[in-house]
């Protein structure tokens, strides 16, 4: 697999088919112009009609957006819950209040953006205080950060049970005139009630597209469950023909790193990633703390041997085995993450005190061990952020189960993980890992809505509905598209 400099002589197509836009300021966001250098060409091209809405969208954002009249009337018609007023302007807004980890937020953001072009609403994303810190505005023109004067009070608070969330607005029956409503909050996240998630079956037939403001709060990635509703789905087919690529497009688009975050991503790769023959990720998320670590690690070797992603090593006898003399071996680098360093100890060691079968030479390297999860911590936000870039930068990618973090890293480079299934009380699965059935993300909290009937169904575990939804291969619960 060519490394860097061989992925520099080929031209490049910097603006990634009209994905990019031309005319943003570079020194601001170098990752946007730059990315293509460090990243593998794209496996799925985006199609001229999800340029063309991507354009629309952008300048939708730019005539409603925070600093435009319209948005100056919206809001003030949000603050003063003036009813019974039309949409005249023909703006209307979705307010994302993304939580959870980065990897969850990242999900939130990339898929409430499908969500708001489906709907013709403008996104404006909480800051949940890092969020400028890590990523460049995508739009040009405008800002996709939600004011720090918007107007709605305690709405970082708002829960299913609030007047306006969209369970009571409809089990009040309470859908008639659009304009009777201040603003609608929906909650789709994991563990929202069904009741609140039939929002995902809202068409044009009822009230929802019509409420000026929706407030949206999720955790999860909810593109999958929106290929469930037949008003969205010719929309969806024309923009995304190829269906397992949707996270991989759209954050290529949406997300670009600060510099802050590129510099650290840059420097990185060029140190320990950039000349190697190939490169591997194994992002390590022990999400049951119960497990042994050597237990993850015994799981990380079977896998990685199982898949001859790493090459095994020679056990030295008495007087150990005479080192060969390296003129030109094979070189691999393993880039671990994870929040502690005690694996990328155990196999940096075991690459160091012996000898590999096949010869070639193995680096591993961990850019960072945080030791826990925080919150609301720039650093440790950007840290997080430029492993996953770092991640998608490599050729192979050994992903832990269940984890958002490791979705985002598979996702953004259009890796297909092999996952390592979740142990359960600190015991290992049988299966140690699996290959994805493809690069997308798991939605790990979906509709289970046959929207036609209106029922919850769990509809994977039934003859499937729509094909290219599936059942995922880390969670029998969770949706992805294939
Ligand atoms: P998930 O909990 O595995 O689904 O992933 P999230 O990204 O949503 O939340 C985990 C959070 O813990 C991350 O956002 C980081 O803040 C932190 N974290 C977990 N694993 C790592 C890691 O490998 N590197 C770094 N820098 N942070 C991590």
């Amino acid at each position: 697999v060519a490394g860097l400099g061989a992925r520099r002589e080929s031209r490049k197509d910097v603006l990634l088919g009209g994905l990019v836009l031309p005319g943003f300021d570079e020194q601001s966001c170098a990752s946007r112009y730059q990315s293509v250098y460090y990243r593998k060409n794209m496996t799925r091209s985006p199609t001229p009609y999800l340029i063309e809405r991507l354009r629309e969208q952008e300048a939708l954002q730019r005539r409603c957006g925070p600093g435009s009249e319209p948005y100056m009337r919206a809001s003030e018609r949000l603050k003063s819950g003036e009813k019974n007023v039309d949409t005249v302007d023909g703006c209307s807004y979705l307010v994302l209040l993304a939580y959870r980890g980065l990897g969850n937020r990242i999900l939130a953001t990339a898929s409430a953006f499908l969500y708001a072009m489906l709907t013709n609403r403008v996104l404006l994303v909480d800051r949940a205080k890092t969020l400028g810190d890590i990523f460049c505005e995508p739009f040009p023109g405008t800002t996709w950060l939600l004011p720090l004067d918007f107007p709605l009070e305690g709405y970082s608070d708002l829960s299913e049970e609030a007047a306006e969330s969209y369970a009571n607005v409809t089990l009040r029956n309470n859908t008639g005139p659009a304009s009777e409503h201040r603003f609608v909050y929906i909650t789709l996240d994991h563990g929202a009630s069904a009741a609140n998630r039939l929002a995902y079956c809202d068409d044009h037939r009822q009230f929802l597209h019509r409420v000026q403001w929706v407030v949206l709060r999720t955790d999860c990635y909810i593109a999958p469950s929106l290929f469930l509703n037949p008003a969205y789905q010719e929309e969806l087919h024309r923009m995304f023909p190829r269906k397992d690529a949707v996270f991989y497009v759209i954050s290529r688009y949406l997300l670009h790193p600060t510099n802050d975050v590129w510099g650290m991503v840059t420097r990185f790769y060029d140190s320990y990633l950039k000349n190697a023959d190939e490169t591997l990720g194994i992002q390590i998320r022990v999400l049951d703390e119960d497990t042994p670590p050597q237990n993850i690690l015994d799981q990380i070797l079977a896998c990685t041997s199982q898949e001859h992603l790493l090459p095994g090593v020679v056990v030295a006898g008495a007087g150990g085995v005479p080192p060969p003399l390296q003129t030109r071996a094979r070189t691999k680098a393993v880039l671990v993450t994870g929040l502690s360093g005690w694996h990328h100890d155990r196999i940096r060691e075991m690459y160091w005190q012996s000898a590999t079968a096949d010869g070639e030479v193995v680096s591993v390297h961990q850019p960072s061990h945080e030791e826990f999860q925080e919150f609301f911590l720039a650093m440790h936000d950007m840290k997080a952020l430029a492993e996953m870039y770092l991640l998608s930068m490599t050729d192979a990618i050994v992903t832990s189960g269940w984890s958002t973090f490791g979705y985002v890293g598979s996702g953004l480079g259009g890796l297909t993980p092999y996952h390592m299934m979740r142990p359960v009380h600190g015991k290992l699965p049988d299966t140690r890992c699996k290959r994805a059935m493809s690069m997308e993300p798991c939605a790990q909290g979906p509709a289970y809505f046959e929207c036609t009937r209106r029922e919850y169904n769990m509809v994977f575990h039934t003859n499937n509905m729509v094909p290219h939804v599936q059942a995922c291969e880390d969670m029998a619960w969770g949706l992805k598209l294939t």
